[in-house]
């Protein structure tokens, strides 16, 4: 038979084997397709003087950039490697021997999502269906914003703050460290990085005036129109 003359000996396997010694025919696929680090939606200048050309460079190219290289060699040759990051972050969430894993892939998937919360042109307020919402969860646009700062400032430690819709209904919640909304039903609308590598090269230990000058100058409420679109 030298058609498979390829194969090791000990890779042959007899019909109606068990499926796991096929195994090392298996990994002989292509490698599987890591996460990557996507590109920021603009210049890394663009949201200056809010934020500052340097905090981004170290926040998107050094943290977010590091999360990514650090989840990549953390999943190599495990069943997770080559998954797409949501579902990394949904299979590791809660379980206690892949937090290193979890930690990376949901910090991963924040910083994605944190960058394109914020837009040089951003901040108002929202028009249409979410702007109804906003108003009738809140009782209106200032309180929400109220709100939405207070809880950034709150978030003792490293973590997040986040406008998410939850079963038709607009919340505003808190994360800390990695954690993330949307393994537990919420959908994120919009988020607010408060660990200390986003504002410290700013505002130092100023997070009240990172937090509402990024909610006043920056928020992309077109992104979050479109995150609520799909809930
Ligand atoms: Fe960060």
């Amino acid at each position: 038979m030298k058609t498979h003359h390829h194969e090791a000996p000990s890779h042959r396997v007899a019909p109606g084997a068990p499926l796991r010694e096929r195994a090392p025919t298996a990994r002989k696929a292509a490698p599987a397709a890591t996460v990557t680090l996507p590109p920021l939606p603009y210049g890394e200048d663009a949201l200056a003087p809010v934020i500052s050309a340097r905090t981004v460079g170290f926040h998107y190219g050094k943290h977010h950039k590091t999360y990514v290289d650090t989840l990549n060699k953390l999943v190599e040759g495990t069943e997770l490697a080559g998954q797409p990051l949501e579902a990394i972050v949904k299979a590791t969430a809660g379980k206690g021997d892949k937090t290193a894993i979890f930690n990376n892939a949901a910090q991963a998937w924040n910083h994605a999502f944190y960058w394109h919360c914020m837009t040089p042109a951003g901040g108002g307020e929202p028009a249409g269906a979410l702007g109804e919402q906003l108003a009738s969860a809140f009782g209106g646009f200032d309180k929400f914003r109220k709100e939405f700062s207070e809880t950034a400032v709150a978030q003792f430690g490293s973590g997040w703050a986040w406008l998410v819709a939850e079963r038709g209904r607009l919340k505003v919640v808190k994360t800390a460290d990695a954690e993330t909304p949307f393994v537990t039903g919420q959908t994120p609308l919009l988020t607010i990085d408060v660990w200390e590598h986003a504002y410290y090269l700013d505002y130092q230990n100023r997070r009240v005036d990172y937090v509402n000058a990024l909610i006043d100058k920056l928020l992309d409420w077109e992104f979050a129109a479109e995150n609520f679109a799909r809930t």
